[in-house]
């Protein structure tokens, strides 16, 4: 089925503060989720919902917090999401870090102990709204692993993210690299087995370590695993987030020793940075000018071509759904309306909501 962002808008903030969010949280929660279906990425999206209202019913996701300052020193600021809806948390730990850069030109910044923070792209295009780089490190904990390290078999790290983010200039789109460290996202892979497609060759791998196109061996026991991208490179950028973002934030890496009650907790490690504090902003702007128009400039391959750069794939996509609509896969519909029901929002009410 295919929704108009408006009425997808009104369903998703209706049912948040059925299931107890103040109206402020609703909408960032929305926006959040929403924008991420219009991004392309549906694995961060409004599909989300049904695990956000199992956590909340399970008292491991907390409405109406918001991130408390737990260090403060200049530069270095140390927030905890105190398990509330991570959208608002990283969005608000964002607003004060960004300040802070505009003072310092530099802050590093951590967040941790946040329930799912989704598409970390919004908080790199967040740090851009506001003239800054962003580099984050993510990682995820309270959750059994679902990827293999190069070489293993067994399942010992999450998706963990990473995210770059590059303010664009007059000419040139902003740069918003922002990649899980699996060949595929595991929402990619809850995507493909709502719709019982395959997913990609080299993406997963069943739980004796073969090769396999099923999405299915993820979500089963015994448990596949997805792939990291890159083989160990991946591998080693998982194992950097996990240290970078839970290690150093205080909220613990994915060694089996710290809690896992089948929540979705992110940690992350972030550092923003005041351009201008290094070079002149007309001599990045041509730079980057230059650069973009020189990776730009081959002849396209047939299957991969044209040479896209980070961040213009989800442009893309906004420019198409907002237009058109976003797409949603039975299945995925039918558990959102499940987990809407769940807290008393009916499906004759969600009718009355999309059809006015
Ligand atoms: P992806 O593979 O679709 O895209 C990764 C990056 O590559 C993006 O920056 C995109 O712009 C770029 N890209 C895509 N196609 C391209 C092309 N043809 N040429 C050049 N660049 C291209 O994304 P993903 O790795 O599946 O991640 C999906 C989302 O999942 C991200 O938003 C990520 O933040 C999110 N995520 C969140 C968590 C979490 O715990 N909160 C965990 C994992 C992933």
């Amino acid at each position: 089925m295919i929704i108009a962002e408006a009425n997808l808008r009104q369903v998703v903030s209706q049912m948040l503060v059925r299931a107890g969010s103040s109206a402020y949280e609703a909408e960032v929660v929305t926006d959040h989720l929403v924008r991420a279906n219009l991004t392309g990425h549906d694995s961060h999206g409004v599909g989300m919902l049904p695990t956000y209202m199992r956590n909340l019913n399970r008292g491991i996701l907390k409405p109406n917090q918001h991130p408390e300052l737990a260090k403060d020193s200049g530069s270095i600021m140390m927030y905890d999401g105190l398990e509330g809806y991570g959208q608002v948390q990283a969005k608000e730990a964002m607003q004060g870090a960004i300040a802070r850069a505009k003072e310092t030109s530099l802050v590093l910044m951590t967040l941790r102990n946040s329930h799912h923070i989704g598409r970390i792209g919004t908080y790199g295009e967040q740090a851009i709204a506001a003239g800054l780089i962003s580099i984050h490190f993510v990682n995820v904990v309270d959750h059994g692993p679902t990827v293999a390290p190069y070489g293993g078999t067994k399942a010992r790290f999450v998706t963990n993210p990473v995210c770059v983010a590059i303010p664009g200039t007059a000419k040139t789109g902003a740069i918003v690299l922002d990649m899980a460290t699996s060949k595929i996202a595991l929402g990619k892979a809850r995507v493909a087995k709502n719709k019982g497609v395959p997913v990609p060759d080299g993406s997963v791998i069943d739980a004796e370590g073969y090769p396999t196109n099923n999405p299915n061996v993820l979500f089963e026991e015994p448990q596949g695993s997805l792939l990291p991208f890159g083989d160990y490179k991946g591998t080693g950028l998982a194992l950097v987030c996990e240290i970078l973002a839970g290690a150093l934030s205080g909220g613990g890496t994915i060694q089996p020793g710290n809690k896992r009650r089948g929540g979705t907790t992110n940690n992350m490690f972030t550092v923003l940075l005041k351009p201008d504090a290094l070079v002149d902003h007309s001599y990045l702007s041509h730079e980057i000018d230059e650069l973009v128009r020189y990776v730009k400039d081959t002849p396209p391959q047939a299957e991969t071509g044209p040479v896209k750069i980070a961040g213009e794939p989800e442009k893309a996509a906004i420019a198409e759904r907002s237009q058109e609509g976003i797409p949603l896969e039975q299945s995925t519909w039918e558990q959102i309306v499940e987990a809407a029901e769940s807290i008393g929002f009916s499906q004759a009410e969600i009718n009355h909501v999309l059809a006015s």
